[in-house]
């Protein structure tokens, strides 16, 4: 690495510290970067920036979205009375990739990790329960991973929803254990989904 000085050097560090970007990989993308059209590397910087300002939460189920709402929460024609929490954003889009699931989210951003010490405020909890209290909500489909943290978290919520009386269900466990919803198939995802039982 001390082979390259100056902005080089500092965009291989930059690289190398994005989630599962080595060292080796990180050179490649910069020397691929570096050997683009100036134009093409503007827009990928641009493209960065303009995320990063301009995403925010989703009001109603804290998903990230460009607007105040996200697209699924502001079509009418979704389920609102049915609420899916989920543990980020990409386990919302492993659901919509399947196309099958008509309800809205809830996206928790984590989950409980004592061994962490990521608590239940440390997650969006507070902002599922104003939800529960303030809409008419049927169900809430229980869909964190279903590694240790993931489990945690769902017994804490349904503790959480049992007082209200709103039917919550688990998802089954055709999520194989400490499997993460993203990494898993569309069939085995719907599978899980209809085969959920009451918490
Ligand atoms: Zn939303």
């Amino acid at each position: 690495m001390a082979y390259f000085n100056g902005p080089i050097q500092v965009l291989i560090e930059q690289l190398s510290q994005l989630p599962g970007i080595g060292a080796k990989s990180a050179q490649r993308l910069a020397f691929y970067i570096i050997a683009q059209p100036e134009e093409k590397a503007t827009r990928l910087a641009e493209s960065i920036l303009s995320a990063r300002q301009n995403v925010r939460y989703c009001t109603e189920c804290c998903t990230l979205t460009d607007g105040d709402m996200c697209p699924v929460c502001a079509d009418q024609k979704r389920d609102h009375g049915t609420i899916m929490v989920v543990e980020t954003p990409r386990d919302l889009a492993a659901y919509e990739k399947t196309g099958k699931y008509k309800g809205v989210y809830h996206v928790l951003h984590g989950a409980i990790s004592p061994m962490l010490g990521v608590g239940p405020n440390d997650i969006r909890l507070k902002e599922l329960m104003k939800r529960l209290a303030s809409e008419e909500i049927r169900e809430v489909i229980v869909a964190t991973n279903s590694s240790l943290e993931g489990e945690t978290t769902a017994m804490y919520i349904s503790k959480l929803i049992k007082p209200s009386g709103i039917r919550t269900t688990r998802i089954a466990s055709g999520v194989p254990v400490g499997g993460d919803l993203e990494n898993i198939d569309e069939v085995t995802l719907l599978r899980a989904l209809d085969g959920r039982t009451v918490l």
